[in-house]
């Protein structure tokens, strides 16, 4: 198999990678470069589609301050959010965002030439700072990718998946295998530094607000070679993303800065609701609102509610939010004066590859950031902006840390690894597979069982159908082609969440179990190392 060796491998190139190799590059001398694979074209990532904003606690904003966004951050996380974590976060976003902006990253500005500030929902104070009016994640995406293609030091691999991590028997990660969609063929990719920046899993669901890439691959390559993974339970499911129609399975965002702006909901007898669930209403924390939606449509037997904006200036609307407007319109619907059909949509992953701030995992030489990572910053329910800014902060902050690592390219290639590769190299089975089905198959389970609202029964049925589906699949390693791979990683991660919400017997942010409404005085995190699970203690 061909083989090359990298001083840094970076997989993924949202805003988490592309940062991580910037700053890496900019501030470590890598005698043997810096590689970034990624499975589709450099800056294809859910990152490219954010739009609301990112947190910026930022010097220029006298109003806010480091206590005050700690403080709604754990609250939107219903306990299970850590103290410690947050703080370091929204400490380091001023350097982080104000570097940003030395990065090209325009925010949108006032008349004055001052950021501006929005608000969104949980948050107790204007503090998200937003680009192209609601296109932050391709203003932030575009100008990373300008950089980093700029920078002599980044060598760029598109279409290539990374499919196996190498891992020793001592526990510390060498390289990676990597499919070339392109070639067709497998190649192994040795460095001492592997960061995964791969996001999350939305594509498990079968209504997501995510592109066709989020199929949790990091967090199955990531367990598979035995690293931990936090609170896989808790999927975040976004109220408000445009349902034309049921068949319309992956849609596009009603991002909460429209409620942020006065944007109301209200039923099918054009009734608003909101009152009825939370004192917050529309700008109640996600999960509340999901759950209010989520019964509505429930009692009307309707497939959506409605966000109604109209009451905003319709100037104002289309200035503020021209994506938003502009999609709308396209499908027939004038912000300024339609209602909008909204429904709640799979978004976000709260859980992932346990790491800290700075992207070490447990096992040595395997850095994990951005969605993809669990640092305990989101707790049970993420608050609005703040993974971008998590993905930023931790990719700084990584690139500080390996500055003071070794970063000589591993030649321990021990019988584990060297068994591997074996693998990777042998010829498999040519049977066919029909991937596209088989991946609608799982998303319609998980959406059906282990969805916004859960219970034993369901989930245990939903285990058994996945555990039928993984043993119809007879490629556990190697694959035939990306859809396979990503089937593949999707079973895996598919009946992780589903083992992870069977033992959590409690409602807690976005885990709700009807069967277990209430809400343990003990906030633990849960814990997923391959053939082992538990509950762990109390969080700090
Ligand atoms: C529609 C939408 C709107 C959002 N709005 C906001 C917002 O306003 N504010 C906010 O803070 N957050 C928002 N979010 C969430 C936020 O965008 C993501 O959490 C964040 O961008 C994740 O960044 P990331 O770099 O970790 O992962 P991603 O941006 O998802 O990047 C992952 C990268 O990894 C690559 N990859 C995956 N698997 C492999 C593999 N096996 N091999 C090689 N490459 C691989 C992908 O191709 C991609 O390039 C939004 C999300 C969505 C979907």
């Amino acid at each position: 198999m061909k083989y090359s060796e990298y001083s840094v491998v970076v997989v993924g190139s949202g805003a988490a990678g592309l940062y991580a190799a910037l700053k890496i590059s900019q501030q470590i001398n890598l005698p043997e470069g810096l590689l970034i694979i990624t499975k589709s074209l450099l800056g294809e990532s859910n990152s490219r589609y954010a739009q609301g904003g990112i947190v910026g606690v930022v010097h220029q904003n006298h109003a806010d301050n480091v206590e005050a966004h700690v403080i709604d951050t754990l609250k939107a996380g219903a306990g299970l959010s850590e103290r410690r974590t947050a703080e370091y976060i929204s400490r380091a976003s001023d350097e982080v965002i104000n570097d940003l902006i030395d990065c090209g990253v325009n925010f949108d500005r006032d008349s004055k030439g001052n950021l501006n500030f929005t608000l969104e929902a949980a948050h107790s104070i204007k503090r998200i700072l937003h680009s192209g009016g609601d296109a932050t994640g391709k203003g932030i995406t575009d100008a990373l990718c300008r950089a980093v293609m700029n920078d002599e030091n980044i060598n760029i691999a598109e279409q290539a998946m990374a499919v196996e991590l190498l891992v020793n028997a001592e526990k510390e990660c060498k390289g990676v295998i990597l499919y070339n969609e392109l070639t067709g063929e497998h190649e192994i990719v040795y460095t001492s530094a592997l960061i995964l920046a791969t996001g999350g899993c939305g594509q498990l669901y079968k209504f997501t607000t995510n592109p066709e890439g989020a199929t949790g691959d990091g967090l199955a390559l990531a367990y598979n070679a035995g690293a931990e993974l936090q609170d896989m339970e808790f999927i975040q499911f976004h109220p408000t993303a445009l349902a034309l129609s049921p068949k319309n399975k992956n849609r596009f965002l009603i991002s909460e800065a429209v409620r942020g702006e006065g944007a109301k909901l209200i039923n099918n007898n054009g009734a608003e609701f909101m009152y009825r669930y939370s004192d917050k209403r529309e700008l109640a924390p996600r999960d509340i609102v999901t759950r209010a939606i989520y019964s509505e449509m429930n009692k009307e037997h309707a497939s959506n509610v409605f966000l109604n904006a109209s009451m905003i200036d319709g100037m104002k609307l289309f200035e503020r939010f021209p994506t938003i407007s502009r999609k709308c319109k396209e499908n027939g619907i004038d912000i300024s004066h339609n209602p909008i059909p909204v429904a709640p949509a799979a978004h976000y992953t709260m859980g992932g590859i346990k790491a800290t701030v700075e992207g070490c995992t447990n096992i040595k030489g395997l850095y994990a950031i951005g969605e993809c990572a669990s640092t305990g910053l989101h707790g049970a329910n993420r608050l609005a902006s703040n993974s971008l800014l998590e993905c930023v902060v931790c990719a700084y902050e990584l690139a500080d840390y390996l500055s003071f690592a070794n970063l000589t390219t591993p030649h321990k290639i021990d019988e584990s690894i060297k068994n591997t590769i074996n693998v990777y190299s042998n010829p498999i089975s040519e049977e066919d597979y029909d991937t596209d089905n088989l991946k609608q198959h799982l998303k319609d389970i998980m959406w059906d069982c282990a969805g916004i609202v859960r219970n034993e029964i369901d989930l245990k049925r939903a285990e058994v159908e996945i555990n039928k589906l993984k043993h119809e699949f007879k490629r556990d390693k190697k694959c035939l082609n990306k859809d396979e791979y990503e089937y593949r990683n999707m079973l895996t991660i598919s009946s992780l969440i589903v083992r992870a919400a069977i033992l959590r017997k409690e409602s807690r942010g976005a885990h709700c179990r009807s069967d277990y409404s209430v809400t343990n005085t003990e906030a633990v995190h849960s814990s997923i190392i391959k053939q082992e699970e538990r509950l762990l203690s109390n969080v700090v």
